[in-house]
């Protein structure tokens, strides 16, 4: 399917999905291994072509402030724009070419209602390398009440931000290692973590609910130093109350590193309140006190969490704190049904 996200330069094309800017000649493909040129114009392999679906808690993306409860239809294709040496869906990601399921736009929104879900996610593997395809089904899937997230690594760029403009409700943006640029470049195959935060710049301006994840390496990605780093530009540009989890990691496809320690967690989870952050999580774990939701002001218990499920305990209808009154934005499901605006 030829898609938009390109512009033509001299006799190739630049691919403007992702920050990579792939520079491709005619019948080369990008990085990805799914956005090739065909005579000067954009192919995109994998729309139309899912590989893999699954019916999740919104919980599991996570998106822990919007609609707790959800049920969310996930779905990813193949290729990535990353090369994570640790990929827990590296034969998705890493399988560079179009593989999968005949599922039109309509098809896919007709499988979230078919399910009785709330949503549809886009993840498993770096959904901005099949845009267009998420963007068609996301306007879709708004038309009926659905809602639409990104589980991403944050590598968009403006062109495609402004399109996702268009139908994202929630995006996860997903740092690893706190973003440090030695850990980018030699376990990630990308240059440097930067362009990430103007891509949560840009979903914050564009009214996109949005949640930070950062995937805790140990020895290798788990400098504090770094996390403050990371940590501050997020709150210059999002602010206290953006929710962030930090992920435990455990070992998978080339990383063999045992998995992440809790107390490494817990000294990234303290940095990040002693900052400021007023919603910090700790995920991949079950320990009650780090995955709960509490007011900001009267620290009451609003949502408990165990896992992957969820119970709102402290907010009324209009999530608003039952103790104190504090509005704290989290939007509810009423009888299980979205209630949006
Ligand atoms: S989406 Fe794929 S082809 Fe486009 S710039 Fe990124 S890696 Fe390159």
């Amino acid at each position: 399917m030829e898609v938009s996200l390109y512009k033509n330069i001299d006799d190739k094309i630049m691919c403007t999905a992702c920050l990579r800017y792939c520079r491709l000649s005619d019948g080369q493909t990008g990085y990805c291994g799914v956005r090739t040129n065909v005579n000067g114009h954009l192919n995109l392999s994998v729309y139309n072509m899912p590989y893999s679906f699954n019916i999740d808690p919104i919980e599991k993306k996570p998106v822990l402030h919007m609609y707790p409860g959800a049920d969310i239809l996930s779905f990813g294709t193949t290729g990535c724009n990353f090369g994570c040496l640790y990929c827990q869906n590296y034969d998705m990601s890493q399988r560079r070419k179009a593989d999968g399921v005949y599922y039109t736009p309509e098809d896919v929104v007709n499988l979230a209602m078919e399910y009785n879900t709330d949503g549809i996610a886009y993840t498993y593997n770096e959904p901005t390398i099949f845009m267009e395809y998420a963007r068609d089904i996301g306007l879709i899937a708004r038309r009926h009440g659905l809602i639409n997230i990104f589980v991403t690594n944050g590598y968009e760029t403006d062109e495609s931000m402004k399109m996702a403009s268009e139908f994202l409700d929630a995006m996860t943006v997903d740092f690893k290692g706190n973003g440090n640029k030695y850990f980018y470049n030699k376990y990630i195959s990308v240059p440097s973590a930067e362009g990430i935060f103007n891509t949560i710049k840009n979903a914050v301006n564009y009214g996109i609910h949005t949640e930070i994840t950062d995937l805790i390496i140990p020895d290798i990605g788990d400098s504090l130093d770094d996390a403050r780093k990371m940590l501050e530009k997020i709150m210059n540009i999002a602010g206290p109350y953006i929710p962030v989890s930090f992920l435990r990691y455990h070992p998978d496809y080339k990383l063999n590193i045992p998995e992440t320690p809790l107390n490494t967690l817990i000294a990234h989870h303290d940095l990040a309140v002693s900052m400021g952050f007023k919603y910090v999580y700790l995920g991949n774990v079950h320990e009650v006190n780090y995955e709960n939701t509490y007011c900001p002001v009267c620290h009451s218990l609003l949502i408990s969490r165990r896992g992957f499920y969820s119970r709102v305990t402290g907010l009324d209808s209009n999530g608003r704190c039952k103790n104190c009154g504090y509005i704290t934005g989290i939007k509810l499901l009423r009888n299980k049904k979205l209630i949006k605006g």
